[in-house]
């Protein structure tokens, strides 16, 4: 070993114990050094990234695969199915409601129309009669629950009644 390295050696060694024996100076320092040379380890960080894309993409996709998966799982479970219609109502249907979660379990629980009384069908099942929320016409406030055919009626009888308000005729 010849004296540079020695000395080199020694200074490194003097710096780690300075650096134990000194944290909050020793981060201070770290930050100023990184301010001053941001441009540098930004640079570093790029090439840092570009040389190990192929490392990154491939612990991306592995990570994608799995959230997606797990989110499918999740979109399946009660509580899933409860969020996903409530943000539904919230965020599509744009719905005023105090209690989402209790407007959801009264939803849930719902076997009739509240209208006309019958079983409700399934969604796609073309009977048209499937459970839906229905809205006081021109508002965004819950009016009832109700089957399909029963909130598109309620909803042609509002639109009629404002008309012939409009034109002020009393039948
Ligand atoms: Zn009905």
């Amino acid at each position: 070993m010849n004296n540079t390295q020695t000395q080199q050696e020694y200074r490194r060694e003097y710096s780690k114990e300075y650096q134990k024996a000194n944290p909050e100076q020793t981060k201070l320092s770290k930050a100023k050094w990184r301010e001053e040379n941001r441009k540098y380890t930004r640079e570093y960080a790029k090439n840092y990234y570009k040389n190990n894309k192929k490392k990154y993409t491939e612990r991306y996709e592995a990570e994608k695969e799995e959230m997606t998966q797990k989110s499918k799982d999740y979109h399946n479970t009660p509580n899933g199915k409860r969020r996903h219609t409530i943000s539904y109502w919230k965020t599509k249907r744009k719905i005023e409601c105090d209690d989402f979660n209790k407007l959801y379990d009264t939803f849930q629980n719902s076997t009739v129309c509240n209208k006309c009384e019958k079983p409700y069908g399934e969604r796609g099942d073309r009977s048209g009669i499937y459970k839906s929320l229905s809205l006081v016409y021109g508002t965004n406030r819950v009016d009832c629950i109700s089957c399909f055919r029963c909130m598109n009626r309620s909803k042609t009888i509002a639109k009629n009644n404002i008309y012939k308000s409009a034109l002020n005729i009393n039948v």
